[in-house]
């Protein structure tokens, strides 16, 4: 019998109507899912569950929370056929994506899941994800991070929230989903990735040995910059100094930015005379980056930017904080931003 360890940190999924707002109530969730009958049937796989406290909103979780699952999956890792993170929606593309990088030679299940309306509400699609997630945990298909949500299971680091009331609330627009679940749940072979993959990696990330590793993250500073018709880039020049880590810039199309005041190519090569990373993402969801396919664009190469390719603005974060938390060199950095390391771009 496969054994799964659901984390349940917070979010909408457990909880309750208080007097300001929906807030999670400690110890109140773990009764609630012990009394659902559909989780105890022998077809769905074992389960035990580690409650975080405090349980979060998401909108509060950042990296210590992300270490702290790290944590909490690398201590229990041999115990369990795989892991089910129950995890509020507003910020779990972001935390899927970086537990893909944080969890170096995972070769287990990891299924962020929540919901748009509490258990305890009528119409909730809770139980459901739930349920599924722990399904596709335990038949243990699928060995990466990953996100189920409303019939679809979707590579963690590919995900994004599109939408704040509807039940179909994500989605992978540069990645097919890993698995659909309608009546049967159905796998997509050709779009799962297998840890073996990991292993055509050289240099100092490719050197984990089969372990499942556990790179913690440091709180880097990073920005991200949204580009749009009239930006001020002089705006930005005073955070653009040597204690600024990363930047994503999020431009527009295949990588374009505006002419604008002429100021965004010098603070783009101060920040790179500086050190600091810059990526270059889109605005657009599907779709990538290609630098240099326009005038508008070229220039950013010359600055010392780097492509993002097709990589969602949640994914290039989580990079960043993972390739400056490994203590590599600018260049290294740079490097690897280019490179697919957990199937979060298409080069
Ligand atoms: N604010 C909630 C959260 O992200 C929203 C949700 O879970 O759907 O924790």
């Amino acid at each position: 019998m496969k054994k799964i360890c659901i984390i349940y940190t917070g979010g909408t999924i457990g909880m309750v109507p208080t007097e300001r707002g929906y807030a999670p109530r400690k110890g109140y969730f773990s009764q609630a899912l012990a009394e659902i009958d559909e989780l105890q049937k022998p077809e769905v796989p074992d389960w035990e569950m580690v409650e975080f406290d405090p349980l979060l909103d998401s909108s509060n979780v950042a990296v210590n929370e992300w270490n702290r699952i790290g944590r909490t999956i690398r201590d229990r890792y041999d115990d369990y056929d795989g892991f089910v993170v129950l995890h509020g929606t507003d910020t779990m593309a972001y935390s899927a994506s970086a537990l893909s990088f944080m969890l170096d030679g995972l070769d287990k299940p990891v299924i962020f899941t929540g919901s748009q309306i509490p258990l305890c509400m009528l119409r909730s699609d809770a139980r459901d994800n739930i349920l599924t997630s722990l399904m596709i945990a335990g038949e243990g298909k699928v060995r990466e991070v990953c996100l189920y949500f409303a019939g679809k299971l979707l590579r963690g680091n590919r995900s994004t929230k599109s939408s704040a009331d509807r039940f179909v609330a994500f989605d992978s627009p540069n990645c097919a989903p890993l698995a659909n679940a309608g009546i049967d749940i159905t796998y997509e072979e050709g779009a799962i990735r297998h840890f073996r993959s990991d292993r055509k990696l050289r240099g100092p990330l490719g050197m984990f040995g089969g372990r499942l590793r556990l790179s913690e993250f440091q709180n880097t500073p990073i920005g991200v910059i949204k580009v749009f018709p009239g930006i001020q880039f002089r705006l930005f020049e005073q955070v653009m100094t040597d204690s600024l880590s990363g930047i994503v810039l999020e431009t527009f199309g295949a990588g374009n930015i505006p002419e604008a005041d002429g100021a965004l190519l010098p603070m783009i090569r101060k920040a790179y005379e500086n050190g600091t990373v810059i990526v270059v993402c889109s605005q657009c969801p599907q779709g990538t980056v290609h630098l240099g396919a326009y005038e508008a664009s070229a220039a950013l190469v010359g600055a010392g930017a780097v492509s993002g390719y097709d990589m969602t603005t949640e994914a290039a974060i989580a990079k960043l904080y993972y390739l400056f938390s490994q203590g590599l060199s600018r260049d290294d950095i740079k490097h690897y931003m280019e490179i697919d390391l957990r199937g979060e771009l298409t080069k």
